[in-house]
């Protein structure tokens, strides 16, 4: 997608400060992160919203999880837990129209979620 963000972070045109990359995935940390650990994991593959997946596409969303725990290992979150958020639309907070999931921890979250 010519114009999307993360789109040129994950193809390196935009610097990021990356923590995963592999052929379908790229993960690197937030701009102004939430959390100590707060990381943005999205697909290669341009999908502006959720609404734009069908069923063809579970098994990406399926790998992009498990991403999101091997990264949480990786980041010494998981004993303490930590949460993963993915936005969708104006209401629900999203910013940037490309799929990502956010990875939070390193600190007591809050039980709310919105
Ligand atoms: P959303 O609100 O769409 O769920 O989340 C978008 C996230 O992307 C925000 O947390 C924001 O800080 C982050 N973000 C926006 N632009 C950039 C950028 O250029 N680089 C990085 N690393 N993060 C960004
Ligand atoms: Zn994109």
């Amino acid at each position: 997608m010519e114009n999307c963000i993360f789109c040129k972070i994950a193809a390196g045109i935009i610097p990021s400060s990356k923590v995963f990359e592999d052929d379908r995935v790229f993960a690197f940390r937030d701009i102004h992160p939430q959390a100590p650990t707060h990381v943005l994991i999205i697909p290669k593959k341009h999908y502006a919203d959720l609404a734009e997946l069908d069923l063809r596409d579970q098994q990406l969303m399926g790998y992009l999880l498990h991403v999101a725990v091997k990264l949480a290992r990786g980041e010494a979150i998981e004993q303490k837990g930590y949460r993963v958020a993915i936005n969708c639309g104006p209401e629900g907070g999203q910013m940037v129209q490309h799929i990502h999931l956010h990875l939070l921890g390193g600190r007591e979250l809050t039980g709310e979620l919105g």
